[in-house]
C-alpha cells in the first residue's frame, strides 16, 4: 500500500481523498493554490504545499508544478479527483514517468475509452449500446450529411475530447448541419486542443442514466449499479439519485454488465462511470465513459456500503477487487443535491463571498460532503459548488422526505445557494413522480 498519496486537487473532493487517506492508514499532502490557502481541510491533511496562485492553469492544471510538489513531498502516488488534471493522459503518463503511482487508469486505458469516438468503438466490440451515428470523427459536411440522412434529423454534433456540456450543437436539418461542421471543428480544436468531431441521432427526451463501474490490475470488473442524473441545467448536474426510479430492473441489469465488460476490455483499473441516455421506451444509449471518482459517487456509496474513493487507492496499488459482483446489492435509497454558490433567482448568477451564517443538517441518513466552515470564504476562481448533501433511506420517498427535512435545517449565508431551488424540487410532483427527462428543469425554470 501507499505510504502518502498528493491531491492534486481542491475543494470537497479534496477533502473526500483526505478522508479515504487517513482511513486506510496512509499519509496526504494537499497542494493549493494561493486563493486557497484559508481553506480549513489544508489542516486535515498531513502536509499542505502550495503551488502558486489562484488561476487554476498556474496551479492545479500546472503539471510541472504539482509533480515537484509530489516529489519534494516525497509522495508515491497522486490521487487526481475530478476535472483538473483527472482526464488527462499525458499526466497519468508522466506520473508514471516519474515513478509516481497516478490514481486511476493507465494511459493507455484512459486513450481508449476517455476519448468518445474510440470507447464507442471499444462499446460496440463489448455489446454495449450505442447511439446510431458516425462511425468515427467526421471529416467533412457531406459525410456528415450522408449519416444523418441515414440515421434521421435531429442529430447532435459533438467533440471527440468534448467535456462539461461544451462544444455540442444540435441540427434539425441539413443546412444547419453543413454550416456547423466546420464551426464545431474549430471550436473544438481551440477548446479541447482536438479538432475532431463526430454525429449522432439527438434524442429529445432522455433521461441521464449512468453506471458506476470499478476495474483493477488483476482482470477484475465490477459494477456497483446506476445513478439517474436527469435533473440538469445546462448540461450541468443537480440532483443525482440511485437507484434509477421506474426503471426495469432486468433491463438495467444487463446494461450495467455491459458497462463492467467494456471497462474490463479496456484493461481499465480504477472507478469509471459509464454514461447513458435512455428512452421514453427504456431503450439505452451510451455517451460517454468518464475515466475517474465523480462528483455523484455517494449516491453509489449509501446504497452498496462500497467506498469508492477507497477503492480507487486500492486497485491503483495492486489490490484486487475484494467483492465480486453478486456481493454488490442495493439497499434503500440515495439522493444527492450539488449546493452551488449561485443565485437561483438571478439565472444562476456566481455569489463569491465570505460565508457568515453556516449551519449543515444532521441525522440518521444524512451525509454532508463539503469544505466549507462558518467564516469560508468561496474564491471567485473555481467551480461553484460549495458542497454535496447526499440524503439516504429505505425507499424514495423516504429519501425525499429526509432531503427536504435536511434543505429545511441547511442554512448558508449571506451568500446565495442553490439550497432553495432543491427544497422546492423536493416539493415538485414531477420530481415526485420519478422520472423526469433531462430537460425537464430548465422548462420549469422558464415556465
Ligand atoms: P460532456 O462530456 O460534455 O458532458 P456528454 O456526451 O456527456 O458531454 O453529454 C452531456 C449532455 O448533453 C447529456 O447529459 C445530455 O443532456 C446532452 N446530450 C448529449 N448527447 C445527446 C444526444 N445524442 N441526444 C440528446 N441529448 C444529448
Amino acid at each position: 500500500m501507499f505510504k502518502r498519496v498528493l491531491i492534486a486537487n481542491r475543494g470537497e473532493i479534496a477533502l473526500r481523498i483526505i478522508r479515504a487517506c487517513r482511513e486506510l492508514g496512509i499519509e496526504s499532502v494537499c497542494v493549493y493554490s494561493t486563493a486557497d490557502r484559508d481553506a480549513p481541510y489544508l489542516k486535515d491533511a498531513d502536509e499542505a504545499i502550495c503551488i502558486g496562485p489562484g488561476p487554476a492553469k498556474e496551479s492545479y492544471l500546472n503539471i510541472s508544478r504539482i509533480i515537484s510538489a509530489a516529489e519534494i513531498a516525497n509522495a508515491d502516488a497522486i490521487h487526481p479527483g475530478y476535472g483538473f488534471l483527472s482526464e488527462r493522459a499525458d499526466f497519468s503518463e508522466v506520473c508514471r514517468d516519474c515513478k509516481i503511482e497516478f490514481i486511476g487508469p493507465s494511459p493507455e486505458a484512459m486513450g481508449k475509452l476517455g476519448d468518445k469516438v474510440e470507447a464507442k468503438r471499444y462499446a460496440k466490440a463489448a455489446k454495449v449500446p450505442v447511439f446510431p451515428g458516425s462511425e468515427g470523427a467526421i471529416e467533412d459536411p457531406e459525410e456528415a450529411v450522408e449519416v444523418a440522412n441515414e440515421i434521421g434529423y435531429p442529430v447532435i454534433i459533438k467533440a471527440a475530447a468534448g467535456g462539461g456540456g461544451r462544444g455540442m450543437r444540435i441540427c434539425r436539418n441539413e443546412a444547419t448541419l453543413r454550416t456547423n461542421i466546420s464551426k464545431a471543428q474549430q471550436e473544438a480544436l481551440a477548446a479541447f486542443g482536438n479538432g475532431a468531431v463526430f454525429i449522432e441521432k439527438f434524442l429529445e427526451h432522455a433521461r441521464h442514466v449512468e453506471v458506476q463501474v470499478l476495474g483493477d490490475k488483476h482482470g477484475n470488473a465490477i459494477h456497483l449499479w446506476e445513478r439517474d442524473c436527469s435533473m440538469q441545467r445546462r448540461h450541468q448536474k443537480i440532483i443525482e439519485e440511485a437507484p434509477g426510479p421506474g426503471i426495469d430492473r432486468k433491463k438495467i441489469e444487463k446494461i450495467c454488465e455491459s458497462a463492467a465488460r467494456l471497462v474490463k476490455s479496456a484493461n481499465y483499473a480504477g472507478a469509471a462511470t459509464v454514461e447513458f441516455l435512455m428512452d421514453e421506451k427504456q431503450n439505452f444509449y451510451m455517451l460517454e465513459v468518464n475515466t475517474r471518482v465523480q462528483v455523484e459517487h455517494p449516491v453509489t456509496e449509501m446504497i452498496t456500503g462500497v467506498d469508492i474513493v477507497q477503492m480507487s487507492i486500492r486497485v491503483a496499488a495492486g489490490e484486487p477487487i475484494p467483492y465480486k459482483q453478486k456481493d454488490i446489492q442495493i439497499r434503500g435509497h440515495a439522493i444527492e443535491c450539488r449546493i452551488n454558490a449561485e443565485d437561483p433567482d438571478r439565472d444562476f448568477m456566481p455569489s463569491a463571498g465570505v460565508i457568515d451564517r453556516y449551519r449543515a443538517p444532521g441525522g440518521l441518513g444524512v451525509r454532508i460532503d463539503s469544505h466549507v466552515l462558518a467564516g469560508y470564504r468561496v474564491p471567485p476562481n473555481y467551480d461553484s459548488m460549495i458542497g454535496k448533501l447526499i440524503c439516504w433511506a429505505d425507499t424514495r420517498e423516504q429519501a425525499i422526505e429526509r432531503t427536504s427535512r435536511a434543505l429545511h435545517e441547511f442554512e448558508v449565508g449571506p451568500i446565495k445557494t442553490t439550497i432553495p431551488l432543491h427544497a422546492r424540487l423536493m416539493q415538485n410532483t414531477d420530481f415526485r413522480r420519478g422520472g423526469v427527462d433531462i430537460h425537464y428543469l430548465e422548462r420549469l425554470l422558464k415556465g
